[in-house]
C-alpha cells in the first residue's frame, strides 16, 4: 500500500482511541481491505446491561426537562466535533467498512448534515392547535420526549445511520443506547469519543446520554427485549427485522425498522441514456453494491435494451476495482468472505434460472491480498426469478426487459422489499405515473436520478419487507417522541363532548 495512506494506528491516535481499548479483548475487527486485524475489542458483558439501562433511564429524567433548543446546542457541538474529525473518521470508515475515500468522507458529511438539521429542529418541535367543540376550551397537540432509544446499526453505514437516529433522538429529549454492527464497532467507539468531546464542551449534560455496546446479536437482543427502551430503531437485514419486530411488539414498544432493499430503475424508450448509464453505474457498483439503496434490478424497454446493456458492459469493463484508499478506485472490497460466497452463489443460481452473467469473477491481481474483491456483474435475466427477488448484498445488476410501461411497473413492485426506486424517462406521462398512487410502491421514488445516495432532508425508509420505518429528514423526528393531545378548559362550566349529559 502507498505510504501516503494514513494508517489505522495514526487514525486511532487522532481519534482518541487508546491502546487499552483496542487490545486484549475478544472481538477481533478485520479490515475488508486486506483482512488485517485492526483491533481486539472488549465486548460489553451481558451483566452490564442492567446498569446501562439504569443510567439511560436516569439520563432521560434529567434530559427531558432541558429545553429543546439547549439540547440542540449539544448537537451543534457534535456537528463541530465531527467537522474537526471528518478526515480521520472518514478514513477509519474506509478501513473498517472498505468504502472508497470519498464515500467514507461522504458518510461523515451526512452526519454533519443531520446535525445541522437537528439543531434547527430543536427550535421547531411543533405541535398543533385544534378547534374544540366546547365553549371556553382549547385543544392542542404536543410532542414530548419518549425515553431511551435503542439504536441497532448495520456494517455498511457504520456511523451515518447512528447519527440520523442519535441527532434526532437527542434533540427530542431521548438518550441513546447504540449497538453497532460487530463488523464495524471501531468507528462506533470513535463516534463515542467525538460525542464525549462535545459533551465536555456542553458542560452540564447528564451522565449516560449516549452509551455504546460492543458485541454481537445477543447484546442487540437484550436491548430489544428491555421494557426500559420504548423505541428500537433497527437497521439491517430483513432476517434481523423479523426477529426484532415481534419482540418489541410483544412488550408494546415502538420499532423503527430500516431493512433490506431490492431497488429498481425503469428505463423508458425516451430516456437520456448517457445520464442513465452514469446513474446506473454509480447506483449499482458504488460501495461495491453494499448499500441498502443499491440498484439491483434494471427494467429496460426492449427497444433500447441491447444498446443499454452494451453501454453498461463497456462502462463496467473500465471500472477500477481495488484498494479503496487509493486514488481512482471506484469499487472496493466486499465486507468479508461470506459476502463473496453469497455473490458467487447468487450468480450460480441466476445461471440455473436462465440468466446470462457478465463479470462477477473474483479479482486477485492488483488488489491487496486477503480482501474479497469482485468484478461487478451484469446478469441478463429471462424473467423476475426467485434469485432476482432476493437481496444479495453485492454488486449484481439483473436486467429485465419490458414492452409495456404497465408491465414495467408490475415488475418494479413485484418484489418483497420496498425501499428505493426510479424511472429514467423524458416522457412526462411515464414520470408522473411512476409517482402516482398506481406507480412505485417504494418509500423512495425518483425521476431521472438513481435510487441510491439520498439527501438527509427527506424522510428515509421503505415499505413491505423494508420495514416501514422512516428516519432522517421531514417529520421523521415524530417517531422519537410521544404525541399528546391536550384539552384546556378556561370556562366556569364543565360541558361534555358530543352533548352527553351527566349531571350529578
Ligand atoms: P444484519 O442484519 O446482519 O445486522 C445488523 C445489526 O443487527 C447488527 O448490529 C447485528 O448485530 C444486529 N442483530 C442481528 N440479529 C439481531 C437480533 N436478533 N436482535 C437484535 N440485533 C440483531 O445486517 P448487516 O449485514 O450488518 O447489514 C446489511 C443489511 O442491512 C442489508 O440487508 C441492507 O439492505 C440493510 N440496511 C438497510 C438500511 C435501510 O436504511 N433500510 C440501511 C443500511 C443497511
Amino acid at each position: 500500500m502507498k505510504d501516503t495512506v494514513i494508517t489505522p494506528h495514526t487514525l486511532f491516535a487522532n481519534l482518541g482511541l487508546t491502546e487499552a481499548e483496542l487490545t486484549g479483548g475478544t472481538l477481533t475487527v478485520h479490515s475488508p481491505i486486506d483482512g488485517r486485524a485492526l483491533a481486539d475489542l472488549h465486548e460489553t458483558p451481558a451483566s452490564d446491561m442492567d446498569a446501562i439501562l439504569a443510567r439511560s433511564k436516569a439520563a432521560f429524567k434529567a434530559w427531558r426537562i432541558v429545553p429543546a433548543p439547549r439540547r440542540g446546542e449539544l448537537i451543534r457541538l457534535l456537528g463541530e466535533e465531527l467537522r474537526a474529525a471528518k478526515d480521520d473518521l472518514g478514513a477509519l470508515v474506509s478501513w473498517e467498512a472498505g468504502k472508497i475515500t470519498s464515500e467514507g468522507l461522504g458518510e461523515v458529511q451526512e452526519m454533519i448534515d443531520i446535525c445541522d438539521f437537528a439543531v434547527g429542529l430543536s427550535r421547531q418541535l411543533y405541535g398543533l392547535t385544534i378547534a374544540s367543540e366546547r365553549p371556553g376550551h382549547r385543544m392542542m397537540e404536543t410532542w414530548q420526549p419518549a425515553g431511551p432509544v435503542g439504536v441497532i446499526s448495520a456494517f455498511n453505514f457504520p456511523v451515518a445511520v447512528w447519527s440520523w437516529n442519535a441527532a434526532l433522538a437527542l434533540v427530542c429529549g431521548d438518550p441513546v443506547i447504540w449497538k453497532p454492527s460487530e463488523k464495524s464497532p471501531l468507528t462506533a467507539l470513535a463516534c463515542q469519543k467525538i460525542f464525549d468531546r462535545a459533551l465536555v464542551r456542553f458542560g452540564d449534560a447528564p451522565d449516560g446520554l449516549l452509551q455504546t455496546l460492543i458485541g454481537g446479536a445477543d447484546l442487540g437482543k437484550s436491548l430489544v427485549a428491555s421494557e426500559d427502551v420504548p423505541i428500537i430503531s433497527a437497521t439491517g437485514s430483513t432476517r434481523m427485522g423479523r426477529a426484532v419486530a415481534p419482540v418489541v411488539a410483544e412488550r408494546f414498544g415502538k420499532c423503527i425498522l430500516e431493512l433490506g432493499g431490492n431497488n429498481a430503475m425503469i428505463v423508458g424508450p425516451s430516456a437520456d441514456l448517457e445520464m442513465a448509464v452514469r446513474a446506473i453505474v454509480f447506483s449499482a457498483v458504488g460501495t461495491a453494491g453494499q448499500r441498502c439503496t443499491t440498484l439491483r434490478r434494471l427494467i429496460v424497454h426492449n427497444s433500447i435494451r441491447e444498446d443499454l446493456v452494451a453501454r453498461l458492459k463497456k462502462a463496467y469493463a473500465g471500472l477500477p476495482v481495488g484498494n479503496p484508499l487509493e486514488e481512482g478506485t471506484l469499487v472496493g472490497p466486499l465486507v468479508d468472505a461470506e459476502a463473496g460466497a453469497a455473490m458467487t452463489a447468487a450468480l450460480d443460481a441466476a445461471r440455473v434460472e436462465g440468466g446470462t452473467v457478465h463479470g462477477g469473477n473474483r479479482v486477485t491481481k492488483g488488489v491487496p491480498a486477503n480482501g474479497v474483491y469482485m468484478e461487478p456483474a451484469i446478469v441478463e435475466m429471462p424473467g423476475q426469478s426467485a434469485t432476482v427477488k432476493a437481496e444479495t448484498f453485492a454488486p449484481i445488476l439483473y436486467v429485465l426487459g419490458y414492452d409495456d410501461f404497465a408491465h414495467a411497473l408490475d415488475l418494479q413492485n413485484d418484489v418483497p422489499q420496498g425501499l428505493s426506486s426510479c424511472v429514467f424517462t423524458l416522457n412526462m406521462r411515464e414520470a408522473e405515473e411512476f409517482l402516482s398512487p398506481a406507480g412505485s410502491d417504494c418509500g423512495i421514488a425518483n425521476v431521472n436520478i438513481g435510487p441510491s445516495g439520498a439527501e438527509i432532508g427527506g424522510a428515509f425508509g421503505g415499505e413491505k419487507e423494508t420495514g416501514g420505518g422512516r428516519e432522517s429528514g421531514s417529520d421523521a423526528w415524530k417517531s422519537y417522541m410521544r404525541r399528546q393531545t391536550n384539552t384546556v378548559n378556561y370556562s366556569a362550566e364543565l360541558p361534555l363532548a358530543q352533548g352527553v349529559k351527566f349531571d350529578i
